[in-house]
């Protein structure tokens, strides 16, 4: 399928490894021209290469905390005038409730919240301004059910929702749209190390703590950073015009809802 998205200007964030990785090979496919980030420098390169290889496509590479105001400004300074943005970071660390303080929650705040909704506040005059645009944020299926353990991420989380909900409906209007993807577990660095925290506190081996957490997901097994991208992708293309605030679930099912 043509996703029409071809020329098209994509600043994919955190997007040297994992699901940012993903999105940013689906966009590069459809022959969109890339702007991609992370903090460590020479997977960004890796990957930029890699990219540019494949696909064809112009690749920027911009080094820089995409959570930080310095590493923000860097980022959108090089990525110019951008038709689509997908913004991701990497997410809160675990905890109990009585772990944490102000500062953590401003940090998750920070990261997880404050970091998409100024990307999307820098993107979203241009986009208006071109009649056409793209948001997709990759957020968690922690927003639809809880993860316990991760109440910094639950509750950073669900204010970007809360944004991303509004927001979406007053820019739609002018063929911008911003939906939230919600990945479950994938096949990521992330989870090798959930993974091998879960195997550590239970005794077990990393093959056998995979192995249970993947038995207890209804696809029984981890998600693609290839699927990911591909839905990123199509939430990006010129056929995805009519989905607007939307909240998708990929977990194999995981999130034991009717809707
Ligand atoms: P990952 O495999 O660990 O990859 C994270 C990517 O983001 C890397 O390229 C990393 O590069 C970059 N990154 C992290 N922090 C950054 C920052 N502050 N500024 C710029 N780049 C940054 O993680 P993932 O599995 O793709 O997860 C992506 C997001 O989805 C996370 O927020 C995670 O919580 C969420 N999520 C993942 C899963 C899953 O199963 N994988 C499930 C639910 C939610 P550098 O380290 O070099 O910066």
């Amino acid at each position: 399928m043509d996703l029409g998205i071809s020329g098209k200007r994509a600043l994919v964030c955190a997007s040297s490894k994992g699901l940012g990785r993903g999105c940013a090979e689906a966009l590069a496919a459809a022959g969109a021209t890339m702007i991609l980030n992370a903090r460590g420098a020479e997977a960004l390169e890796a990957t930029a290469e890699a990219i540019r290889t494949a696909h064809g496509v112009e690749v920027i590479a911009v080094a820089a905390d995409i959570t930080s105001a310095e590493g923000r400004a860097r980022v959108l300074e090089a990525a110019g005038a951008v038709d689509i943005l997908v913004t991701n970071a990497g997410g809160p660390p675990p905890g109990l409730w009585s772990d944490w303080d102000r500062d953590d929650f401003i940090a998750a705040l920070d990261a997880s919240m404050l970091t998409p909704i100024a990307l999307i506040q820098a993107a979203l005059p241009g986009m208006i301004a071109r009649g056409w645009g793209r948001v997709v944020n990759i957020t968690s299926r922690s927003v639809k059910a809880p993860i316990p353990a991760l109440g910094l991420s639950n509750s950073a989380r669900a204010g970007l929702t809360g944004f991303v909900a509004g927001t979406a409906r007053q820019v739609a209007p002018h063929g911008v749209t911003i939906n939230n993807l919600l990945p479950g577990a994938h096949a990521t660095d992330r989870t090798v190390a959930l993974d091998t925290n879960a195997a550590q506190a239970q005794g077990i081996s990393f093959e056998e703590a995979r192995a249970k957490s993947e038995a207890a997901i209804p696809a029984g097994r981890y998600g693609t950073a290839q699927e990911f991208g591909a839905t990123c992708a199509f939430l990006c293309s010129q056929h995805a015009g009519y989905i607007v605030g939307q909240n998708i679930l990929l977990d194999g099912g995981s999130v034991n809802a009717t809707i």
